[in-house]
Formats: structure tokens, sequence, C-alpha cells
């Protein structure tokens, strides 16, 4: 006989733990399914090196900046470990000398370090953060609004579409300016409006292509810097960029222990292979070892392919909806590489490797804004990067969890190569390029490569076998303008509900990610509840009406 829930959420990953746990919260009986051995997904810490088991990496995500209060709060995150380091600076030195270091709190340390390479810059620069800061409270409070159903007439969607409409009766005719330009320009066009030195305008590009299959010239990009540069999501100022401890696999595993606190059960090595529909109704799940299992609410928070097509299949669905996922964005050419260093990088610009604040934050290769571009290009043209960029980290300056004493882990987030890499391994391929992203960090700090005791090179193929990153996008879809607010994951379908009733959709391809932020999980968890309260009434009423009617 099938065993029994009243909700079933598929992936372990935060946003299905997160999920779960509300589910759980308000005294649903919840099952997390997960088909790896352990849960957190892309939120995961692991020891890569057999050899070498005393390290520890955070092997995909490695800073957090969105997750909510609320949700922090509400699950008692900090209770079950959820402890942040704020990160120091972001830091650049110059294959030609000198540095840059940028602060996010510190303007006249800022200016101290732009005036270096232009004067005009460091002027500009408290301009900019307050322009920025301005969009970012109009933009922040965005990521936890459900997204309108455009163009619906159901009164719950016009009810949405109203409230949205006066909460930003405010906008005058400068934002909503600023805004359309932070939605349509690219990231290198509008930092020219702002800054004349390559090296400050390379800084600030990175934002604008992590994760993207997008080089800075690319319209769009303006937003995704946005996306990472906002402080505050309507709820409270969220901490900057951080450091989890014990990596980023311990911000699932303390949403886990307050999931499990609330009575949530975790089936780890339990694939899902399809969700079960009784007469457009989803009725429970079936695993990859054919054992069925039975719940009136199913939460995914797959890769839409994966939740979509593969498991719910297309002829269930409407035909415009199976167009949108079948044409949804999932590009981004990333490789992660995880090293073991000996020591810390001892840079020629700024000596030592004795451990000093530009070790703290983003230890970068990005030093202007044609070299992030020549990246890109190489990869569109069917190469991996010549010269990649790395948005590079060292979290052991400060967590001491992660390796052993006097050693380090450092995390490189880089990009590009071809987007098609997700098809084969091109094992030999990355092991080169890793050659050649270590090469770029030992040119300005020249201990690097001799400094490099193990790595760990995680590229699109292994991001989609192992983890289910289709296509190896970091978010689970592109965040390009025309998979944001009420297009992800498809038009009519952006307020965490799907086609199927009962099944309700969480992961990051929805509005608020990705990232490692819980939204997607929280708000889908809190549109199952609202259903079932509706369907509870309706039920009470006797009628026989659908949740989503
Ligand atoms: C290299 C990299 C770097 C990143 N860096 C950052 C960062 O620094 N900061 C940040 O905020 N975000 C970052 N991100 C993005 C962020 O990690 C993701 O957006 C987020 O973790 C996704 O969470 P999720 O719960 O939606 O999905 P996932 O984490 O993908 O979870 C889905 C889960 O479902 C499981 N699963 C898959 N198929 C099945 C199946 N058939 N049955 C059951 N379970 C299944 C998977 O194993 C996984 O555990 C990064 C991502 C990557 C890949």
């Amino acid at each position: 006989m099938a065993a029994t829930y009243d909700a079933i959420v598929v992936g372990g990953g935060h946003n299905g733990l997160v999920a779960a746990a509300y589910l759980a919260r308000a005294g649903a009986r919840t099952v997390v399914l997960e088909s790896r051995h352990k849960t957190g997904g892309a939120a995961t810490t692991e020891s890569p090196w057999p050899e070498a088991p005393e390290f520890k990496v955070t092997r995909l995500s490695y800073v957090m900046s969105l997750m909510p209060p609320t949700i922090i709060n509400d699950l008692n995150l900090t209770r079950h470990g959820y402890k942040i380091y704020p990160m120091g600076p972001y830091y650049q030195a110059f294959p030609e000398g000198g540095s840059i270091k940028l602060y996010a709190d510190d303007a006249e340390r800022n200016y101290e370090s732009v005036a270096r390479w232009s004067k005009k810059d460091a002027e500009a620069m408290p301009r900019w953060d307050a322009w920025l800061a301005g969009l970012a409270d109009v933009l922040g409070p965005l990521l936890l609004t459900v997204p309108p159903n455009i163009g619906s007439r159901k009164p719950r969607d016009l009810t949405g579409l109203l409230k949205l409409a006066w909460r930003n009766r405010g906008l005058n005719v400068r934002t909503t300016a600023d805004v359309t330009r932070l939605m349509t320009m690219s990231i290198a066009d509008l930092l020219d409006d702002w800054f004349e030195s390559s090296q400050v305008k390379g800084a600030l590009a990175v934002n604008g292509v992590i994760g993207t299959w997008a080089g800075p010239y690319e319209p769009g990009t303006a937003y995704v810097m946005a996306h990472h540069s906002i402080g505050d999501v309507g709820d409270g100022h969220l901490g900057n960029w951080g450091f989890q401890e014990g990596g980023m696999g311990a911000v699932a595993d303390a949403i886990e222990a307050a999931a499990r606190r609330y009575g949530v059960e975790v089936r780890l090595n339990s694939p899902v292979s399809s969700i079960l529909i009784e007469n457009g109704n989803a009725v429970g799940v079936a695993l990859a070892n054919g054992n069925e299992i039975k719940a009136g609410t199913v939460v995914s928070t797959l890769h839409p392919r994966t939740t979509f097509l593969d498991h719910i299949g297309e002829h269930n669905l409407p035909p415009d909806f199976v167009t949108d996922i079948r044409n949804w964005k999932t590009r981004s050419g990333v490789v992660k590489i995880n090293l073991a260093l000996s020591e810390l990088p001892n840079f020629t610009a700024d000596p030592g490797s004795e451990q000093q604040e530009h070790h703290t934050g983003s230890v970068e290769m990005a030093p202007s804004m044609e070299f992030i571009e020549r990246a890109f290009q190489d990869a569109r043209e069917g190469r991996p990067a010549a010269r990649p960029f790395s948005d590079g980290v060292i979290p052991t300056t400060f967590d001491k969890t992660l390796s052993p004493e006097g050693t380090h882990i450092m995390s490189l987030f880089t990009q590009w190569v071809p987007a098609d890499w997700n098809s084969e391994p091109h094992t030999s391929e990355l092991e080169a390029y890793a050659d050649r992203m270590i090469e770029l960090y030992d040119e300005v700090a020249p201990n690097f490569k001799a400094s490099v005791l193990h790595r760990d090179i995680v590229g699109p193929y292994q991001m989609e076998h192992d983890y289910g990153l289709v296509g190896g996008n970091i978010f689970h879809g592109e965040l390009s303008l025309e998979q944001l607010f009420h297009m992800r994951p498809a038009p009519g379908y952006a307020d965490y509900r799907t086609p199927i009733r009962g099944l309700y959709y969480g992961s990051s391809a929805t509005h608020a990610g990705g990232g490692v932020c819980g939204i997607p999980g929280w708000q889908a968890a809190r549109a199952a509840l609202a259903d079932r309260k509706v369907t509870k009434s309706a039920r009470t009423a006797g009628s026989t009406a659908s949740a989503r009617a």
C-alpha cells in the first residue's frame, strides 16, 4: 500500500526544506524526497578529496545575501546553526600593478581607493551608492511579492495587481525611469554613464554577469547587478554578503533541523520519477524504485524541465505552458573551482601572506570590462575562455571549521565555458581551464600556484548530472529579463501554483530565485496552505470547486 502524507516536497535543496518546514509548522504531515545521499542541493558542504577529508569546501554556492529575516526568524535558524560572518572588501589586484578595494559601508576608504585610479570616479562613487540604494529600496520588497498573473481576470489575480499598483503609486518619473534603465541596459552602458576608469568599471561589472549567459555588454545585465545588490526585501535589513560557518551546506542543515523539529520526515536516496495525477489533481509521486507515495499537496522544487516535462508529461499540461517550459533558457557556462591552499595569496600590490583585510572579501580576477567580455566572447564562439574571470573568496579567513590550522579553502566562481558543456564532461579541457585560472592569480600573487594543495573542478556537466541543475544554470534558469517576475517560470503561473491542482512550484526558477534565499520555498508553502483553506471552506459549503478556480 502507498504511504500517505498531507504534503510531499520533491527535492531536498534549501527551498524544498524551507517549504517542508512551513508546511509542517502549519500542521501538515510532510515528507521531503531527495535523490542524493544528502540534502542541500546547490547549498552543500562536501569533502571532495578522499585523501584529505579534513578539507571541506562549499562546493557550489559560496556566499549568503538574500535570505529574509522573516524566514530566519520564523524557523529559528540561528538556534539551528545559521551563523554568518560578514565579508570583507571587494579586492582586485591588477596585472599592470596596483589594486582596488571597495567597501560595502566605508565611503571614506572607498574614496581613497578609487581616487588612485580616477578622482572623478571617486567623487561619483557616493552618488552611485545612493542611486543604487534608492533603486534597491524599490526592487527589494518586490522580491517578497507574489507576481501578478497579468491578463488574468480572476478576482485573486486582479486584487494582486491592484495591490502592486497601490504599493508603487508613489513612484515618481525619475524613479520609474531609473528602474526602466536598470531593467533594459547593459551593465557596461550603465557604468559608462557613471565612471571613466576601467579598473572601477571592471570591479562593478562582476555582479552584472554572475551566473549569466551574457557578457557585460548584453542588455539586462544591469538588472542582474541590482539583484545582487539588494540589501532589504522589505522586512528588515539583510546582512551584507557573508560566509556561513561550516559552508553553505550548514545553511541547509539549519533549515533541515528546523523542519525536522516540526516533524518533517526526510528521505534520502529517493529519486522521484513522476508526479501522480488523477482528474487534473496531483495525488502523489512515484519513486524511481517503483514505490508510490500519496498526498493531496505536492510541492516540487526541481528544475522546471524536470518537474513539468519529465515528472508530469506534456500531455497533462496546456500547450502554451509546455512551449514556455521548453523554451526556458537555462545556460550559464559556470565552472566552480575549489582549492585547498597551504597559505594565503601574497599579492605583489599588497604584499604578505599573513591574513590581511583584502583576503577576507571577494578576491577577484576581473581586471576590466573588456577582460570579462573577452571571456564571454570566447565561450560564445565555442571555446572555453582563454582568460576566465573569477569571483573568488577565502571563507577560512573567518571560518576555521573548514580546513586545518594554517591552511585555507579558496572558492573560485568562474566563467565561461561554452553553453553546451552540460552534455559532455570535458574533463581534460576543464583541467586546462583551471590551470589557466590559477595562472591568472599567480600573475598578481606569485606564491599562488605553489600554494595549491588540492583542487576540485565542477563544470556544467557535473552540475546537471550530479545536482540536477539542467543546462548547468546555477539558478535553475537564467535571470534574463524575459524570465523575471511574472514570467518566472511561465506567464500565468508565477504565483507558485501550476496548471495541476494541488501541485505547487518553489524552486529557484520562480520569482525571487535564484540564490540561497528560501523565498520560493516559503511562497510555494504559503500558496499551498492558502489553497488548503480555500478547499476546506469550499468543501464545508458543499462545493466541489477546485482551489484554483
Ligand atoms: C556554482 C554555483 C554557485 C552559486 N553561488 C551562489 C552564491 O554564492 N550565493 C547564492 O545565494 N546562490 C548561489 N548559487 C545559486 C543557489 O545555490 C541556487 O539558486 C539554490 O541553491 C537553488 O536551491 P533550490 O532549493 O531551488 O534547488 P536545488 O538546490 O537545486 O535543490 C534541488 C534538489 O532536488 C534534488 N533532486 C533533483 N532531482 C531529483 C529527483 N528526481 N527526485 C528527488 N530529488 C531530486 C537535488 O539533488 C537537489 O537537492 C550558486 C549556484 C551554483 C551552482
